[in-house]
């Protein structure tokens, strides 16, 4: 089956008031999980950055992950997990970001990037921007030079890109 006649939004399921009231959680595992899609996902979402000399493919905790790491292998790159805090074993920098209530923080190792190298930020959504913005400021404190961001999913709704107003942004799946 070719990516063009997969419904994708079909495989990924809202799920309402998770991990919160008021939220509609995307649920992407039933797309994860099917092998034509998850496929698909993955080409569909390196596309753009192909030749573009990205070397190290960051990906955001924890459904990044599992984004990033095939789409690094695809273009023959390293991958940098960007975490929450406290996860990580060696000296690391961090980055804030405002939640409803408060701020948040994530992380990735101080020597995780060598100065100058081209890099792609990915994760699984793209909601207020908040997260990625953060990673933006992140990568780009390690000496990144972030070539673009890929997304699985953008809730246009949350107006997320206009946190982002530099980057070149890619979004499979809009809402
Ligand atoms: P934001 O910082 O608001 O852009 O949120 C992005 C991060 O939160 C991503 O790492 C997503 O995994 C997660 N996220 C935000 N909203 C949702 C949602 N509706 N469904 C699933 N994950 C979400």
């Amino acid at each position: 089956m070719s990516s063009r006649v997969i419904d994708f939004k079909s495989l990924i399921h809202d799920v309402p008031d998770f991990p919160k009231k008021g939220i509609i959680f995307k649920d992407i595992t039933p797309l994860l999980g099917n092998a034509q899609a998850f496929a698909a996902v993955i080409d569909l979402m390196t596309a753009p950055f192909l030749g573009k000399g990205i070397s190290i493919v960051a990906g955001v905790e924890s459904r990044g992950f599992l984004l990033a790491t095939p789409i690094a292998y695809r273009l023959k790159a390293g991958v940098v997990p960007i975490r929450k805090k406290g996860k990580l074993p060696r000296k690391t920098r961090c980055a804030f970001y405002d939640l409803e209530y408060g701020q948040d923080s994530i992380e990735a190792h101080a020597d995780a990037i060598a100065p100058g190298t081209k890099v792609l930020l990915v994760d699984d959504v793209l909601a207020t921007g908040g997260t990625a913005k953060a990673a933006c400021e992140l990568l780009t404190a390690l000496g990144g030079s972030i070539q673009g961001l890929s997304f699985l999913i953008e809730l246009n709704f949350l107006n997320g890109r206009t946190k982002l107003p530099r980057q070149i942004i890619h979004s499979l799946v809009t809402y």
